[in-house]
């Protein structure tokens, strides 16, 4: 396969073919964010001979693939009729596929029409992973995402009514120890407002080199600490009031692994939030060392 720069992918595409469609990321502003920022990977859109190519390379494996993702960071943002063209070719070259899934956030999505989008969901786009991070509009200035979180319920809607499945993702700790409480409750205003099947809650790390790590280094951003951590997750579980929710809080990042059907496993869950809270025993917590990004 012809690979530019590291691929990432949600931590529930491991087993799919990762198909490189574009290189970067087209905003690649997040100041968190230092995921493609290599010289090499300056956004760009990747030749359609070289994306025909490796999906030669995949349809002579000798097992079906079941599940393609498409990279790099933002990818939904090529246009209807790419995007149309990648799935057309997918559904020719690779029959047994049955999902493929993309990164997409808010300006991308609604670039779409929802025929559009339902256009892309008929051709076998199946889920849009969508980092939100938060829903306070202040922390998300602050770390530059460039929307809003009336523009991410917006975009809920959307694919909604498309039909394409919506894994939202949050982070702990974004808005710093100065916004903890804002960020942790407008984030879960954020989560009911949008009410999305999947959401996957990861902590925040500060990166070094990035612009995150430049503002904390002159003390105008500071990390909540891993109990910091937990009392925003805490606030999630208890305040977001979601339909039918698979929500995890598992990623390698994150300090207690939490995974709950909301919102049956609601109380089961903040029990256990509740009594690591009480303990403050940095045992029940994954070693730092573990941890990973
Ligand atoms: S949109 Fe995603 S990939 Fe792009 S800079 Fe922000 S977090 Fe990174």
């Amino acid at each position: 396969m012809d690979y530019v720069g590291k691929m990432f992918r949600p931590p529930s595409e491991a087993d799919s073919l990762l198909l490189q469609v574009t290189v970067g990321c087209s905003w690649n502003r997040c100041t968190y964010c230092m995921m493609y920022r290599d010289v090499d990977q300056a956004f760009r859109v990747k030749p359609w001979d070289k994306v025909a190519a490796d999906l030669d390379e995949a349809a002579a494996v000798p097992f079906a693939i079941r599940r393609v993702f498409l990279c790099d960071g933002d990818a939904l943002v090529l246009s209807t009729d790419k995007l149309a063209t990648i799935l057309e070719a997918i559904r020719n070259r690779l029959p047994q596929v049955r999902r493929v899934g993309i990164y997409g956030d808010a300006r991308s999505i609604l670039r779409k029409s929802v025929a559009d989008l339902t256009a892309l969901r008929e051709l076998g786009l199946g889920i849009v992973y969508h980092g939100v991070e938060s829903g306070d509009d202040e922390t998300l200035r602050r770390i530059d995402k460039g929307s809003t979180a009336a523009e991410a319920v917006e975009a809920a809607a959307r694919l909604r009514e498309a039909g394409i499945r919506h894994s939202v993702i949050v982070m702990l700790g974004i808005g710093g120890v100065e916004r903890t409480r804002e960020h942790a409750e407008a984030t879960a205003d954020l989560l009911t407002a949008m009410d999305p099947p999947y959401v996957g809650a990861l902590t925040t790390t500060v990166v070094p080199g990035s612009p995150l790590a430049d503002a904390e280094a002159v003390g105008e951003f500071t990390l909540p600490d891993p109990w910091g951590m937990l009392a925003e997750l805490e606030i999630l579980v208890d305040r977001a009031s979601l339909g039918r929710c698979t929500f995890h809080a598992n990623h390698a990042s994150n300090y207690l692994p939490l995974r709950l059907n909301l919102p049956t496993d609601r109380e089961q869950g903040l029990a256990m939030l509740r009594e690591a809270l009480r303990r403050r025993d940095s045992s029940l917590l994954i070693p730092e060392s573990w941890r990973g990004l």
